[in-house]
């Protein structure tokens, strides 16, 4: 029987979005990956939200959809927001502002962990000044919530019509960009006639897990989301998850319900702090390049993949098991941390 979307598909289209994607991103399998001995009979397969096409494409982008949407319906002529020096949304927002004609302003803050000269001036942030963004570099322990504020302020002084855009377009807003993203997964395993038992994303700022738990959630769906955190540590990420998908559910359909327990977030990966390299994204970022041709970045992709693949070799899913791993883009982070790949 293929998934009823009506009732989620009815409850997203109340919510004004702009066309930002070509249409559904492609579902491929892993063949050689997945024939490894180590992988214990899994079929894993990619969800290719990295084959987005606009500024370099990636996750935020589907975020962006939602959050433009609500940009445009206000009247706004100026789009802000924060994030580390490597943020893809930073990076994104900045593509679709110069796509759409409108000022962007980025308020950018240093890492705990890196300093080095490609993390501060490679990557990203190269893509930030082509695509036109005004850049605020924050020094260490500057709270880039409050300088946002107080930018809006002056913006709004001058005449200018700012929109802000929280940590990783993260809005409950913005995370409705992957609820309909789950939409579109669950129509393409229809399609397939494939049902994925697990559904493997990072979680950074959270929209893109509770955008999809929210999703599957909506469509009765039994296919499980699980995240790995990047960010937050495991408890914390657990509690913005739950309570970022039930804002998210209560925008779909306040009269939907959400278990405590349909909440799955693993910490195991995140390693020393947010941006720290490991052994086992390393490992991960290089078996996907080297056995299906794969780019995933070292912030997110990699630490993610990381969690499948210790999981999957642990033996924690049954052999035949079809997993899916949303690539979430980010490839310019690989040349910021061209120093960890030597
Ligand atoms: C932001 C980001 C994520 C995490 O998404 P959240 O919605 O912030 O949890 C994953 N991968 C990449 C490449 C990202 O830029």
């Amino acid at each position: 029987m293929p998934h009823d979307l009506s009732h989620l598909d009815t409850a997203l289209a109340a919510y004004p979005r702009a066309t930002l994607l070509e249409g559904p991103t492609p579902i491929q399998k892993l063949s050689r990956l997945s024939r490894l001995p180590d992988m214990n009979g899994c079929n894993i397969y990619v969800k290719r939200d990295d084959l987005t096409g606009l500024g370099g494409g990636g996750n935020k982008l589907r975020k962006l959809e939602f959050l433009l949407g609500e940009a445009l319906a206000e009247g706004a002529d100026t789009l802000v927001t924060w994030g580390g020096f490597q943020s893809n949304h930073a990076r994104l927002t900045a593509a679709v502002a110069a796509q759409q004609g409108l000022a962007c302003e980025l308020i950018l803050t240093p890492s705990a962990v890196r300093s080095d000269e490609d993390f501060c001036h490679n990557g990203n942030v190269v893509l930030d000044a082509l695509f036109g963004a005004m850049v605020h570099r924050l020094a260490p322990g500057a709270a880039p919530d409050v300088f946002a504020a107080q930018r809006v302020e002056k913006l709004r002084q001058q005449g200018k019509k700012p929109f802000v855009m929280p940590l990783g377009g993260s809005s409950p807003i913005g995370s409705l960009g992957y609820s309909a993203c789950a939409a579109e997964i669950l129509r393409q395993a229809d399609a397939l006639d494939v049902h994925f038992d697990r559904i493997i994303v990072p979680n950074g700022s959270a929209g893109t897990h509770s955008g999809l738990l929210a999703g599957v959630t909506l469509a009765h769906s039994s296919t499980q989301i699980a995240g790995y955190t990047v960010l937050a540590n495991e408890d914390q990420a657990a509690t913005t998850t739950l309570e970022k998908t039930r804002q998210v559910l209560q925008l779909l359909d306040p009269g939907a319900t959400l278990a405590d327990s349909s909440v799955s977030v693993n910490g195991s990966q995140r390693g020393d702090a947010y941006g720290a390299p490991t052994d086992a994204m390393l490992e991960a970022v290089r078996l996907l390049a080297s056995h299906e041709g794969l780019l995933t970045d070292p912030v997110y992709g990699g630490k993610s993949f990381a969690g499948l693949l210790a999981a999957v070799r642990a033996g924690e899913y049954p052999a035949g098991s079809h997993l899916l791993f949303v690539m979430t883009g980010g490839l310019p982070g690989i040349f910021a941390y061209r120093s960890a790949f030597e």
